[in-house]
């Protein structure tokens, strides 16, 4: 077989980078050639925690076919959310905890999807399967991933496996879950030396709703008002997102990862399918979302639902 390329999705999470890693280092295990590349350069959360555990952030590609045809794909399936020339490449395998959306393979493929709260739970159960020891290292940025994914256990998106995971391999990384945690995730609140443009692509996704595509960025932070003190240069950047790239509609959630509450920015049309979705209305192109820290649980069906009402 050909060297796989093992990643997540673009603008790469916690997860999606420590998923590649953990994925990578599982099959070289089982003796395939793989190796965890990103689809970006890793967030400062991400970094932290890389640095933390002492290993190195993966090689950054933009296209798979100048090197091999073969991939694995963790923490996403979507095409538009992939590698660029996705579509041209053999899909091996999939482990994911997302909707199953924009997807297609020419070829069989092992795909194991659970909606737990972390794909990082998904490979821990698959080091347990195959009797596969967990490096130290390696249980420390799966950890990470959970952590970051989960907002420490408070997304509901969380299920007891994820948080009987994070024990395991707290527990093998020999880490205080707890006060790492909440380290990790604070390193991820530094918004202030950003540009506009730079915090709306740090964590990123499109996604196609009824005939529109929105594009939904989120932010986390320990205090909303140093995300909306610079509302009038974020509208702008997003105004000009919304131009460059053919959004119809760009959402800004900022989540206050202490008191797990939202803020949505709205930018673009159609604003009333929003406020359907949230069941609130705008005040300068903005709502509070009490309790709202997932998008994939609290946001993107939401709104799904409304575009197709
Ligand atoms: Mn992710
Ligand atoms: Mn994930």
């Amino acid at each position: 077989m050909s060297k796989v390329l093992v990643f997540g999705h673009q603008n790469p999470d916690t997860d999606a980078i420590g998923a590649a890693i953990a994925f990578a280092n599982l099959q070289q295990a089982l003796e395939v050639e793989a190796e965890a590349v990103a689809l970006g350069t890793p967030s400062e959360e991400t970094q932290f925690a890389l640095d933390h555990f002492g290993l190195k952030a993966p090689r950054v590609i933009e296209r798979v076919k100048p090197e091999t045809d073969a991939v694995m794909l963790v923490d996403h399936n979507e095409f538009q959310q992939s590698v660029a020339d996705i579509a041209e490449v053999n899909i091996l395998a999939v482990v994911d905890h997302h909707r199953i959306a924009n997807f297609e393979t020419a070829n069989p493929l092992f795909y194991r999807a659970e909606p737990v709260g972390c794909t990082s739970t998904i490979i821990y159960k698959m080091y347990q399967e195959y009797d596969v020891e967990i490096p130290e290292a390696i249980a420390g940025i799966m950890l990470s991933a959970i952590i970051s994914d989960t907002l420490l256990f408070k997304s509901p998106t969380c299920t007891p496996e994820d948080v009987k995971a994070a024990k395991k391999l707290a527990a093998i990384a020999k880490t205080d879950l707890e006060s790492y945690g909440l380290e990790m995730l604070k390193a991820g609140t530094n918004l202030g030396d950003k540009s506009a443009m730079e915090l709306l692509d740090l964590d990123a996704k499109s996604f196609p709703m009824a005939d529109k595509t929105v594009r939904i960025a989120q932010v986390n932070t320990v205090d909303l008002a140093d995300v909306f003190n610079r509302q009038s240069e974020l509208e702008a950047a997003m105004v000009a997102e919304n131009a460059a790239k053919g959004y119809d509609l760009f959402l800004l959630i900022a989540t206050d990862i202490l008191d797990s509450n939202s803020e949505l920015l709205a930018i673009g049309a159609p604003i009333d399918v929003v406020e359907t979705a949230f069941a609130t209305s705008l005040t300068n192109n903005r709502a509070f979302l009490p309790g709202v820290v997932s998008r994939k649980k609290q946001v993107v069906p939401q709104l799904t639902v409304a575009f197709e009402g």
